[in-house]
């Protein structure tokens, strides 16, 4: 950017272009969600123009914390700084060589994209004017795919014309909120981060709810739990956390239902207390990190046997990712040294030898009919739920 003109980046956002009748109401949700992430820096001013944001700011030297905090937002496809051009082409053209003729670069393109047709210009044309300006002076080759070392980019929309010389890939995705609410069940593994993440990227705002067993575990799985949320929340800027006590409810599984159907039974009071929470808040499903066939409780059967204890939709983002897909995801988000923290997870409490991998309904039905009182135990485990809340800062 020259030092004269005022710092200007350029948001494009990702699928709200596909929206029809509702597309202001994601456009405002994605506004919010970057006046959020640009909170406590001043001088910074976003406005909508012909379909992308126009971010200005009012020194250079922000430009590195604000694309950083950008990149963490959902929703957004590219950021581009940008420079304001000319509209008179031969006038651009000495505006685009004079940044580019001290940068570090072998093969280039220019790429126009004109919104404004009222524009006297073709992109082609803009593409050769300009093109042909640095070729001739600076002796580089142009390269029309996209493996050129450096993209000009030049956006005329609206009677403006920005140039720019990078382009960031954002998160993509729907904007954190647009879609509405789940309950995502957070162990403190690296699967669940991995799906409240994707499910986050649909537009879901997440509520989470973390099952523990303490005092019978430790609280490490808390502790990871609560560090997990902290971080996710950067991409949502406000998290509620149920901390939901499980240990009564397993120990009357313990005593009342044969072994093998301990996890089973385990995942069902999960899921009833999670739709409980999930009622609460007004979120419409509930996620899991499940994985198909990944453990003993994730196979079809058992994840029939599990899902028929509620009546809400259970959303399962990863049910069709290995485990290094999910592993590079979790590195990817940051998450990764987190979970792999030790923590005793409470379906690690007393698992059996041979948990059943092919549960049929009735005897499901059966085993859970002999866990004495459980539906009290529900009440309890409730009424004796922590709620933390966190919101995002720098
Ligand atoms: P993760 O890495 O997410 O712990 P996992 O491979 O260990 O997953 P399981 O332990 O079978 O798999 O858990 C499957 C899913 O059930 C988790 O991804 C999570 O959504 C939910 N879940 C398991 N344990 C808990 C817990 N203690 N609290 C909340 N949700 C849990
Ligand atoms: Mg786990």
């Amino acid at each position: 950017m020259s030092e004269h003109a005022t710092p200007c980046i350029i948001i494009h956002h990702s699928e709200i272009s596909l929206k029809k009748g509702n597309r202001g109401f994601f456009e405002a949700r994605l506004r919010d969600n970057i006046n959020h992430a640009l909170n406590g820096l001043p001088g910074c001013h976003v406005k909508m123009d012909y379909g992308r944001f126009l971010l200005f700011f009012n020194h250079m030297d922000q430009t590195q914390e604000i694309l950083d905090r950008l990149q963490h937002v959902v929703g957004i496809a590219y950021l581009r700084p940008a420079y304001p051009g000319s509209r008179d082409p031969d006038t651009l053209k000495d505006q685009v060589f004079d940044i580019v003729k001290s940068m570090s670069f072998n093969t280039f393109r220019v790429d126009t994209r004109r919104a404004d047709k009222q524009f006297p210009h073709t992109s082609v044309e803009i593409n050769r004017i300009v093109g042909s300006r640095i070729h001739m002076q600076l002796g580089k080759p142009v390269d029309l795919s996209d493996q050129a070392d450096l993209t000009i980019s030049i956006e005329i929309f609206n009677k403006k014309v920005f140039f720019s010389v990078n382009s960031i890939r954002g998160i993509r995705g729907l904007p954190v909120g647009s879609t509405g609410k789940v309950v995502s069940m957070l162990s403190s593994g690296i699967d669940s981060p991995v799906s409240s993440f994707m499910m986050m990227t649909r537009g879901c705002q997440n509520i989470f709810v973390h099952f523990h067993s303490y005092p019978y575990t430790e609280k490490s799985s808390i502790y990871n739990a609560q560090a997990l949320v902290r971080h996710l929340t950067r991409y949502q800027y406000r998290s509620k956390l149920y901390l939901v006590p499980l240990a009564s409810i397993q120990r009357a599984i313990i005593s009342g239902a044969p072994e093998k159907f301990r996890v089973i039974l385990y995942r069902r009071m999960m899921y009833r207390l999670a739709q409980k929470v999930a009622e609460k808040e007004g979120a419409r499903a509930l996620v899991t990190g499940d994985s198909l066939g990944q453990v003993a409780s994730q196979t079809l059967e058992n994840i029939a046997a599990i899902d028929d204890a509620i009546t809400m939709p259970v959303l399962r983002p990863l049910s069709g990712l290995d485990k290094d897909s999910i592993i590079k995801k979790a590195r990817d988000l940051g998450t990764f040294t987190t979970s792999i923290e030790p923590h005793d997870d409470c379906c690690s409490y007393l698992v059996p030898q041979r948990p059943e991998t092919k549960a049929k309904m009735d005897q499901v039905h059966k085993a859970e009919s002999g866990v004495p009182d459980w539906q009290a135990q529900i009440k309890d485990a409730l009424k004796k739920t922590e709620l933390e809340k966190y919101t995002w800062s720098v």
